[in-house]
């Protein structure tokens, strides 16, 4: 009982949450090693006849030592358990077993010897004739609530020999087609893999159990995703129209030439603006591409068409700081832009929520605040989601229940690759700007070492007097917010105590007051401050001009793509840029490595893709996160065949004419409303 409460806690309530503990890697413990082809240093699973077992306390420090002698018909190794006095009882002398373990020399003063240390054993001969922990390949897992590897596999031992018999939710035709096995098979394949099938199979994710279970959860996926656009594709939305008007009123606020790309991209946010159906477009493009003045001329037709257009940026520093942006862009105008974040307050907030429900107010921009529920709007257009936001199929239902529907924009500096971008998102229609404005140098990035901080120090004193400012930023490392805003705190004491002394600094974290953040970032554009530390909490997408220098420290501790868009930062007033990446003694090769690639490459499609070759499938961290962390096997990266047919799955069940047995669809239909909870709050981005 207590087990099962403990399992509860961990989300596992029943027999199916269990198999999708999944084991995290796998040991070959299949054909047992000849005793006599033992060598060092190996990790080897042995099948012989215990010939002496006695266990004895040893030396001062009370270790228990168990040790025994294993025989087959080549020879005979020591073997020993530390501090498992009971093995002596349970394994008596002449028993069978199966004993996995690394090989080690062992010095005695007869010489070196080889012995087995501390093996996983099992007597051969169990019940069913089969064993579950060695004479297979054999499964690994994470810790579950208190239950370790092998507790685990004695129970997936047992669940599997019993027999599963799970429903299935996919229809019969689609793995006829595909060659995959029907579900129980396959979690009794991936717990237990059958002959033939080898480790790095295993590895690769390649095996049919595998396979089958990564494309039900990429299509569970695709599913809804196209669900919810045709479901949108037969809704009306607001219409902002082409007219020559409006064409004109554009071009007189525009500060500068857009790109052929921004360009490109106006116009299929157009064409999307005057159909019939609400726009559902992703701008995806690198970190300083220009996308937010192609967001900015989309509110700005919206509101000439006197329609309401909301931006919703991901931090308060960041909502204030576009709010000064479109200000600027809109100065010459008769248009008034709203601010509308947790920390306006008071009469402000008042007025803005009687302007917004008004529809006097036509534009504003803000936090999530600006969809909660005592924000109204009178005619909501257009809602623009800049970088790494949430807005999901529940922000989305939450809008339309307001009587909104308005047209949505999400930005991304997320580099990926494009072609995975248009499946994974497969609901929205993507618009690429695949190329920087002109004028702009690219941004010198170099790693180093502790051993380069005076050379490092020396540099950024150099950039702040010849008039440029600099960034240093700390990441996020410590399990929490209140450390890691301490390390950025005293390493700014630290700055303005010694390297650092009389330039003019400021500190920037996420715990501050909004208004104290302001107040910095206004300090920092207006050019008082030189140096700025700050916590990625709050730097990332601070857009400060001046900057030409960067540093990171523990570099190694983010992703490739979060350094990418940090790097983004600086430069950007058309003098030339340096990022540097400070790494720390600790860092593996394997980090060094991926820090390197930022060296080399400077689009972020590039270094996106580079990112999921070096990190292959391996991390759960990465891309998996696409999917809302909702898949447990598929990775969209490494499986993008599969993602590919997993959508055309997707169109071809939808289709009318696909010839479902009734209750496959109907359990099928089931299932998938499953997944469209398991998304329902999910972050498409970042
Ligand atoms: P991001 O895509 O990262 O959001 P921004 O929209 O912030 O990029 O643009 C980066 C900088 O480039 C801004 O200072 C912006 O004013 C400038 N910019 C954007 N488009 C152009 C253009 N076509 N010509 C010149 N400068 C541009
Ligand atoms: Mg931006």
């Amino acid at each position: 009982m207590a087990r099962a409460r403990a399992l509860a806690a961990e989300g596992i309530g029943g027999v199916e949450d269990l198999l999708w503990w999944l084991p995290f890697r796998y040991e070959d413990r299949s054909h047992p090693a000849p005793v006599g082809s033992l060598k060092a240093d190996v990790w080897a699973c042995v099948r012989g006849t215990l010939l002496a077992v006695r266990g004895r306390r040893t030396g001062r420090k009370g270790v228990h030592l168990t040790e025994g002698l294993l025989s087959d018909d080549t020879g005979t190794i020591h073997v020993v358990w530390f501090n498992q006095p009971w093995l002596a009882q349970s394994l008596e002398t002449g028993t069978e077993i199966f004993a996995y373990g690394k090989v080690s020399l062992f010095a005695t003063r007869q010489g070196n010897r080889l012995q087995l240390d501390s093996p996983e054993v099992e007597k051969i001969g169990t019940t069913s004739g089969e064993n579950a922990h060695a004479d297979r390949i054999v499964p690994v897992y994470r810790k579950l609530a208190s239950l370790t590897s092998k507790q685990i596999r004695t129970v997936m031992f047992k669940l599997v020999s019993r027999g599963l018999a799970l429903p299935d939710a996919l229809p019969a035709r689609l793995l006829g087609e595909e060659a995959l096995p029907e579900r129980s098979g396959a979690f009794a394949a991936i717990h237990f893999p059958g002959a033939g099938i080898s480790v790095e199979d295993l590895e690769r994710r390649s095996t049919p159990g595998q396979r089958r279970l990564i494309l039900e959860e990429l299509l569970g996926h695709q599913w809804i995703l196209a669900r919810s656009k045709a479901q949108r594709a037969a809704v009306e939305g607001v219409v902002i129209g082409k007219m020559p008007r409006t064409g004109a009123f554009l071009r007189s606020i525009l500060p500068f030439h857009l790109t052929e790309a921004q360009r490109r991209a106006l116009r299929e946010i157009f064409d999307d603006l005057a159909g019939p159906s609400p726009m559902y477009r992703l701008l995806h493009g690198d970190v300083g591409s220009g996308k937010t003045i192609v967001a900015f001329l989309a509110m700005a037709a919206c509101a000439h068409q006197g329609s309401q257009a909301a931006f919703m940026a991901p931090t308060e520093v960041l909502a204030s700081q576009q709010a000064l942006r479109l200000r600027e862009l809109l100065s010459g105008t008769s248009f008034d832009v709203a601010l509308l974040t947790a920390a306006v307050k008071g009469k402000a907030r008042e007025e803005t929520l009687a302007g917004l429900a008004s529809g006097k107010i036509s534009l504003v921009v803000g936090t999530h605040s600006l969809f909660q529920e005592k924000v109204d709007y009178a005619r909501l257009g257009l809602v623009v989601i800049d970088e790494q936001h949430r807005f999901g199929v529940e922000q989305r239902a939450r809008l339309v229940a307001k009587g909104a529907n308005p047209n949505v924009l999400v930005m991304t500096a997320t580099p990926i690759p494009r072609s995975l971008a248009m499946t994974l998102y497969g609901d929205l229609d993507l618009s690429v700007l695949d190329e920087l404005p002109p004028g702009r140098l690219p941004i010198v990035t170099a790693v180093r070492g502790e051993e380069s901080r005076h050379r490092m120090e020396a540099f950024l004193r150099g950039e702040m007097d010849s008039g440029g400012q600099v960034f240093v930023v700390f990441p996020l490392v410590e399990e929490s917010e209140t450390l890691d805003i301490r390390a950025a705190s005293e390493a700014f004491t630290r700055f303005q105590a010694g390297p650092f002394r009389g330039y003019p600094a400021a500190l920037l974290h996420g715990k501050m007051s909004a208004k104290a953040k302001d107040g910095v970032v206004d300090e920092v554009r207006r050019g008082r401050v030189k140096l700025l530390v700050a916590t990625t909490v709050v730097e990332v997408g601070v857009d400060l001009p001046e900057a030409s220098a960067m540093v990171v420290e523990h570099a190694e501790r983010f992703g490739l793509a979060q350094l990418h868009q940090l790097r983004g930062r600086v430069g950007r007033g058309g003098q030339k840029g340096y990022c540097i990446l400070m790494h720390s003694p600790s860092a593996s090769p394997e980090a060094l490595e991926r820090l390197a690639v930022l060296e080399k490459m400077k689009s972020g499609f590039d270094v996106a893709e580079a990112d999921l070759l070096l990190r292959g499938g391996g991390d759960p961290s990465g891309v998996r996160q696409w999917g809302g962390g909702s898949f447990r096997i598929a990775n969209p990266a490494r499986d993008f065949d599969m993602l590919e047919r997993a959508r055309t799955w997707a169109s071809r069940l939808a289709a009318p004419d696909f010839p479902w047995e009734p209750a496959e669809k109907e359990r099928f239909l089931a299932w998938a409303d499953g997944w469209q909870s398991r998304l329902g709050s999910y972050s498409r981005i970042g």
